[in-house]
């Protein structure tokens, strides 16, 4: 069994006036090898075990329900959601518009553009499919427990989040219910509440078996987490629904290579597990993917291709399009991924857009194996920027992008000269 917790801050962010429950993540994985670290980290999950045994005669009911097809009801809007302002990270003289470099990359891709050939990544076996996904609000004997509306509409946006960056080709088919249960509120009670509530959940189910359980439990516990096929989440909110659901989508196919981990950022010299406020595996509600996690998911194939650069290639211009841009140009690509050979990680280029504007991005994929399913922000930026011995340098000629990758200009003194001493 995976366990991944996403545990609620307890403690205002800084720097910030708007406070924002913060989370980070636990797994326990005596069962599951090869797990990507992100999944591996926090505390004990023992006191979570709680009484799983449900008791003979201990009943639960359905208590409302809500079709796929009815309406969405707005989620409250959350004055404390906080979202991430990120500052671009560009070389010094990137905004130096005649630098030599510049003025030739123009020149270059003037004359070449046309014909210039490029090597493809790997092709990734995408995610697709219809999966039943059962939303259940636990209604508490004590009266607590989620609006049934609410986790209704929250786990519904979080499906159209889905569809639409799968391009329409993995949906979450929501069924969603409340379902009361003969125990008060408590952490204890909450692993025979989600144990009461799926058996009930799936005795009523008349349709294909559910592949994943988004059981909201109004704050039992204080923190979401998700393994297996279940979400266990604190309250009905879009971002939590995607959050969790993201860590056990392969779960839901029976594929552990689509189990997203989180998309965490570098922030001056800090790695921060949750900080890429561009993708919704990070603490903050964004509504999208960055290029290692639709890379993972292989969902960049119904938009184009991700070109290859690797390590001792000479300086390549790349046409680029937007990560998400919805028409392709032709010729264009959705990104780089830089190979670095078998013990660096994998570094991805894309474009991606912040404020309505264009920025350029940096990734690693995060984690021990090559196949990790985390990433890690290293920079965003707006024209230029190296990054461990490589430099990218975009420009826009008529409406296009390219960007430049380019090896570290040899130094006066060769290395080799110096190593022989
Ligand atoms: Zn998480």
């Amino acid at each position: 069994m995976t366990d991944v917790k996403d545990k609620v801050e307890k403690a205002s962010v800084k720097n910030n006036s708007i406070n924002k429950p913060k989370t980070s993540d636990n797994t326990s994985q005596q069962d599951r090898k090869n797990k990507p670290e992100e999944f591996s980290e926090c505390e004990d999950l023992s006191d979570l075990q709680g009484d799983s045994e449900i008791a003979p005669g201990e009943e639960g009911e359905i208590i409302a329900e809500i079709s796929p097809d009815d309406p969405l009801v707005e989620e409250e809007t959350e004055q404390t959601e906080e979202t991430e302002t990120p500052q671009l990270d560009d070389d010094a003289d990137a905004f130096q518009d005649n630098t030599s470099s510049s003025q030739s990359l123009k020149a270059k891709i003037a004359t070449t553009a046309a014909n210039y050939t490029i090597k493809y990544a790997p092709d990734v076996k995408p995610l697709t499919g219809v999966v039943p996904v059962c939303a259940i609000a636990i209604q508490w004997a004590d009266g607590h427990g989620a609006s049934v509306a609410k986790t209704g509409s929250a786990a519904r946006s979080a499906a159209r989040v889905y569809e639409s960056l799968s391009d329409g080709q993995y949906k979450w088919r929501v069924k969603t219910m409340g379902i009361k249960v003969p125990y008060n509120r408590s952490r204890h009670n909450l692993n025979k509440a989600e144990q009461l509530v799926k058996k009930i959940a799936d005795s009523s189910n008349r349709g294909p078996k559910y592949g994943m359980y988004l059981i909201v439990n109004d704050n039992a516990k204080d923190f979401n987490n998700a393994g297996t096929d279940t979400a266990h989440i604190s309250s009905p909110k879009v971002h939590t629904m995607e959050h969790e659901g993201g860590h056990i989508l392969g779960n839901s196919v029976k594929e552990d290579r689509y189990n997203l981990g989180h998309a965490g950022a570098y922030k001056d010299g800090k790695y921060e597990e949750y900080g890429d406020g561009l993708d919704f595996m990070s603490k903050y509600p964004a509504s999208t993917l960055n290029i290692v996690h639709q890379y993972v998911l292989g969902w960049i194939a119904w938009k184009g291709k991700v070109a290859q650069y690797d390590i001792g290639d000479p300086a390549t211009v790349y046409k680029i399009d937007s990560l998400n841009a919805k028409i392709s140009k032709e010729g264009a690509v959705r990104g780089v991924l830089v190979d670095r050979g078998p013990s660096e990680k994998q570094l991805f280029f894309s474009e991606m857009s912040m404020n309505g504007k264009p920025v350029y991005a940096l990734h690693l994929r995060q984690g021990k194996n090559k196949d990790a399913t985390g990433s890690g922000r290293i920079a965003l930026f707006g024209k230029k920027k190296t990054y461990d011995g490589l430099t990218f340098e975009v420009t826009t000629v008529n409406e296009e992008t390219f960007v430049k990758i380019s090896p570290e200009e040899p130094t006066s003194a060769p290395k080799a000269t110096l190593k022989m001493r």
